[in-house]
């Protein structure tokens, strides 16, 4: 019995910064992003390009992850 909903895999519904489509899907290389909608690929930086301020690269379950925690920039940089 489960009445609740489980998102597998929240970075599945992750938006591609490039197309603008939820297509986002981790690859192998961890960190590594690619769009399987028009196959552009991204990569989680540590950092934050907009105010510097530092990630959590290692928990890749929450799509709050792939922002900035501090200024809500993304964290995909076009790899
Ligand atoms: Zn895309
Ligand atoms: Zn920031």
């Amino acid at each position: 019995m489960s009445d609740s909903p489980q998102p597998s895999s929240v970075l599945n519904r992750a938006r591609c910064p490039n197309c603008n489509e939820p297509w986002l899907r981790p690859t192998q290389l961890p960190g590594r992003l690619r769009c399987v909608n028009c196959l552009s690929r991204f990569e989680l930086v540590s950092q934050c390009p907009n105010c510097g301020e530092h990630g959590t690269i290692a928990r890749m379950s929450q799509t709050e992850d792939l922002q900035c925690q501090s200024c809500g920039a993304s964290m995909l940089r076009e790899a």
